[in-house]
């Protein structure tokens, strides 16, 4: 659960941190931070939880400084060596990760991860193994639900139908959430051709994701194409798998979301120069992610699979399990200690929330 009372967040967790007492309660293992990438400078916000996951690159500059500072910041090799068996992880080890692959990661995080002199892993999808600048279909998705005008719509193409009432902003994301389990269930291309459905459907079919190439909006919706992805590991970053096409798997059949998760391994193995032995599950949280799906996972040969919740050091760590901290952009900086160091999931199951 990441809800934190206000009275934790403004009160408590800043206390404890400026203290000192969060490194010296911290358990040992491991934590493992997810990044979504960086707000581009000049970009400005179309809706808040849209853009929630990321953080602007101060704030980030701010936690890598504390983390480097009071806690162990380790690269994703030696997570890898650990994991087969090969090495120790020093105490309060922290693995930094992002996801999905905007153009973002390269363009706006790695400078701050450069100067800070840390590593990270990314996770990206099929789509960064192509040329062309994709986006993320859900995103796309969630875009054209806010702006369509308001009142029922029926969306028929590619053999899916969807129709429902759009209204309020809380209520478009509940059938937006509700659409992307029905398109989880089919591959990327139909999903792509449905989406262009929607698009002349909703009456927005000269609407396109990004804008001008390199645009703020190009960095905050766009995919890195296979040559950035070169630069982002040339520049000493850790590539991993996160699907062809970000599906969440605990919808889709099963022969399609084996699919999604070997191949994307493949895929990406055939352009990069290292072995990608990471995966991370889409969207990653509880209700994405099923047993099969894990079993999937280690059948593909990843040495270890992420989820997107649970993290924080002193958690059990599950190869096919790793729990990750969500780091979202409200977040405080004593917040994201708290979080780090454990504290926040120790005192939730004292209080039994977790
Ligand atoms: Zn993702």
């Amino acid at each position: 659960m990441r809800i934190v009372s206000p009275f934790l967040k403004r009160v408590v967790y800043p206390a404890l941190s400026a203290a000192g007492v969060f490194p010296r309660a911290s358990a040992s293992g491991l934590a493992v931070v997810t990044y979504h990438g960086v707000l581009p400078q000049g970009y400005e916000s179309e809706d808040a939880a849209l853009d929630g996951n990321l953080v602007g690159a101060e704030t980030l500059r701010r936690q890598l400084r504390l983390l480097k500072t009071q806690y162990n910041v380790v690269s994703p090799d030696e997570v890898l060596s650990w994991r087969e068996g090969r090495g120790e992880l020093p105490p309060r080890a922290v693995l930094l990760t992002c996801d999905d692959g905007l153009l973002n990661c390269l363009t706006d995080m790695l400078p701050v991860l450069q100067q800070e002199e840390t590593q990270c892993l990314f996770f990206v999808t099929g789509a960064s193994t192509e040329n062309a600048r994709a986006t993320l279909w859900y995103e796309d998705l969630l875009r054209l639900f806010l702006r369509a005008p308001a009142g029922r719509f029926e969306i028929a193409g590619a053999g899916i139908t969807i129709s429902d009432e759009l209204a309020s902003r809380e209520q478009r994301g509940r059938v937006w959430w509700k659409s992307v389990k029905r398109l989880s269930q089919v591959d990327g291309e139909t999903r792509a051709s449905f989406l262009g459905a929607a698009r002349n459907h909703l009456g927005l079919s000269t609407w396109q994701p990004v804008d001008a190439e390199n645009s703020a909006v190009c960095r905050r919706f766009g995919l890195l194409t296979c040559p950035e992805l070169h630069e982002l590991e040339a520049a000493g970053m850790t590539i991993g798998a996160h699907t062809l096409s970000h599906p969440m798997l605990s919808q889709a059949p099963a022969g399609l979301s084996r699919t999604e998760i070997a191949e994307c391994r493949s895929k990406l193995e055939s352009k990069l120069q290292n072995r990608v032995w990471a995966f991370a599950y889409p969207f990653g949280d509880a209700q994405s992610i099923t047993p099969q799906v894990m079993a999937m996972a280690k059948d593909a040969c990843y040495s270890a699979s992420f989820l997107n919740y649970g993290g924080g050091l002193g958690t059990a760590l599950p190869p096919y399990a790793m729990p990750r901290l969500h780091v979202t952009s409200e977040m405080n900086l004593a917040e994201f200690e708290a979080h780090v160091s454990g504290f926040h999931m120790w005192l939730q199951r004292r209080t039994g929330r977790a």
